[in-house]
């Protein structure tokens, strides 16, 4: 072929996503109303009737191009944080906002720091635009923040920090972080990664709004595609200086969000009960699971998440318990990419879900 692009591009490995359940009905030949998708921290209570609501009110709505200034979603969060409107940047997904921070702060040759068994994207961003990812050793499978700063250089631009991180669920403590933030020099951008802030317990909530005055270097990202339910519709947000954001904004594409995933989350953010229910639901689905894995001593890593990583002999018998439980209609996901090729991640389902999960882990005769 005579289209030649730069090795940073044809080196990526794709990003691998959790099996879709319309291809596993397609190549198993199992209905699709049997398939329990476990694989990609989805809520399984689906969503907010309160958003369901407004988006079928909405419907008509889509001839006309989305609000690109996303100006009523970042009203309602003000409102809910007490932070000005113009400290917010929307995506298209989460993952929208890492990839606007490593398009904003990055350039060629330049460093992207974060840790081993990260989540995925964060390299994938830092390779797409020729930076340099560099990976600090793990602890325990959790951010080691020493050794994140014994790797920063004077090419360092850019860090992640996933909080809690998937797929191990780990939780950075708010004072280490914090102690972290006060080490790290202002003009590197730090981005922490919260998706998973809603299910954790009061005490453990993240505080990290409270330190964007002290750190304007601070990006703190949300999704909406987890607790809230909205994965389809693709939309999460960023917080930070209005320094940073407006830098952003530039390079942000002007209609990034669709206007039913704007509908959708402001009217989302007004559901408190909603995501109680879906933290309260994730960790009795939590206990269910991690008993059995204690019951079939397997060895899991303690998450923070709606998912967990458990541990099999080797990546051969992770990838048979795989099989057998795909064959089962249960989607589950190896996370050998992220250098566990040993273990696979189970998202916390329904009870009933759960249970047909731990049925064939059970039965599954090796
Ligand atoms: C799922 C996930 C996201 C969310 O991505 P979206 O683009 O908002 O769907 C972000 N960070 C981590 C660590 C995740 O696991």
């Amino acid at each position: 072929m005579s289209i030649v692009v730069p090795n940073y591009i044809s080196e990526i490995d794709p990003y691998q996503g959790g099996k879709p359940i319309k291809e596993v009905a397609r190549e198993i030949g199992i209905p699709e109303d049997k398939i329990i998708k476990l694989a990609s921290n989805e809520n399984p209570m689906g969503i907010s009737p309160i958003a369901m609501k407004a988006i079928n009110d909405s419907l008509r709505e889509i001839d006309r191009y989305p609000d690109g200034n996303n100006y009523y979603l970042k009203e309602a969060l003000s409102n809910k944080f007490k932070i000005s409107p113009k400290q917010f940047i929307i995506g298209n997904g989460s993952n929208d906002i890492l990839e606007l921070a490593a398009r904003t702060f990055v350039t060629k040759g330049d460093q992207v720091l974060f840790s081993e068994h990260a989540f995925a994207v964060y390299k994938l961003v830092c390779q797409a635009i020729g930076g340099q990812g560099v990976e600090a050793p793990s602890e325990n499978y959790s951010h080691n923040l020493d050794a994140f700063l014994s790797l920063i250089s004077d090419k360092t631009k850019l860090i992640f920090i996933a909080n809690p991180n998937n797929p191990t669920g780990t939780l950075i403590k708010k004072k280490i972080l914090k102690e972290f933030l006060d080490n790290v020099p202002e003009n590197i951008v730090v981005v922490l990664d919260e998706a998973y802030d809603e299910y954790l317990d009061d005490s453990l909530k993240s505080e990290t709004f409270g330190w964007l005055n002290s750190y304007k270097n601070l990006i703190v990202s949300k999704s909406f595609s987890k607790a809230y339910g909205l994965a389809g519709l693709r939309i999460g947000y960023g917080v930070s200086s209005i320094e940073l954001i407006e830098l952003m904004n530039r390079v942000r594409q002007p209609f990034n969000v669709n206007h039913l995933a704007q509908i959708a989350a402001t009217a989302s953010l007004s559901d408190k009960d909603f995501i109680e229910e879906s933290r309260c639901i994730n960790k009795s689905g939590m206990k269910q699971l991690t008993d059995t894995f204690k019951m079939l001593n397997l060895e899991f890593i303690p998450s923070h998440g709606n998912f967990v990583s458990f541990k099999l002999e080797d990546e051969k018998t992770a990838m048979m318990y795989y099989h057998h439980l795909l064959n089962n209609g249960i989607i589950v996901r190896p996370i050998a990419n992220y250098d566990l090729p040993e273990f696979l991640r189970v998202s916390i389902g329904l009870e009933h879900q759960n249970n047909a999960f731990i049925k064939y882990l059970s039965n599954c005769n090796i």
